[in-house]
């Protein structure tokens, strides 16, 4: 059975990781989707409200993934965990330029993971959590960039 990671912080999960996720699983049996916490990375939401999220929002090939948190280098958990790859998405060229540097730091660590990645469709290849933060936070509307149920979740916690 093959095995990959899906490492992020998934605040909140964005409709171009979901895209991501969908294409990994025609290529891999599994997806353990790792919910990274980076005390460097102030988020707006705690590592169990994005595990639920990320549960609800892939409820269609839920059978096929788990989501866990950890506080370990994504590699290092990708090892411990079982799984062979590791599963990044990309964007643009400037996404290129920080994952070039990642997968070749991270073979330093752990030589046997390999990083698998993937394009998301070109309609959310702009988008990103950030984004989707920064157009809360002016109270703009969220419908293009997540599910429905996320777009209310966020608008709750920023009461508009
Ligand atoms: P990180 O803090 O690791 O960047 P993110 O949750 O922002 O966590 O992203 C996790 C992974 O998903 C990264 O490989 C990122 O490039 C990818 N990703 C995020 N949004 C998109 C998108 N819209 N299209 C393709 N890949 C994406």
């Amino acid at each position: 059975m093959k095995v990959a990671v899906y490492p992020g912080s998934f605040d909140p999960i964005t409709y171009g990781h979901m895209d991501i996720a969908k294409r990994a699983l025609k290529v891999f049996d599994r997806l353990i989707i790792l919910i990274s916490i980076n005390p460097s990375k102030k988020t707006m939401f705690t590592p169990e409200e994005r595990v639920e999220m990320v549960k609800e929002a892939l409820k269609p090939c839920i059978d096929k993934i788990e989501v866990v948190i950890s506080n370990e280098l994504s590699v290092k958990a990708t090892k411990q965990l079982g799984a062979t790859h590791l599963i990044r998405g990309l964007r643009a060229m400037t996404d290129f330029e920080y994952e070039f540097q990642l997968t070749h730091t991270n073979r330093v660590i752990e030589k046997e993971i390999d990083s698998v990645f993937f394009m998301t469709d070109n309609k959310y290849s702009f988008l990103s959590s950030t984004t989707v933060k920064e157009i809360a936070l002016f109270k703009g509307e969220l419908g293009p960039f997540v599910p429905d149920f996320i777009e209310k979740i966020i608008k709750e916690k920023l009461n508009y």
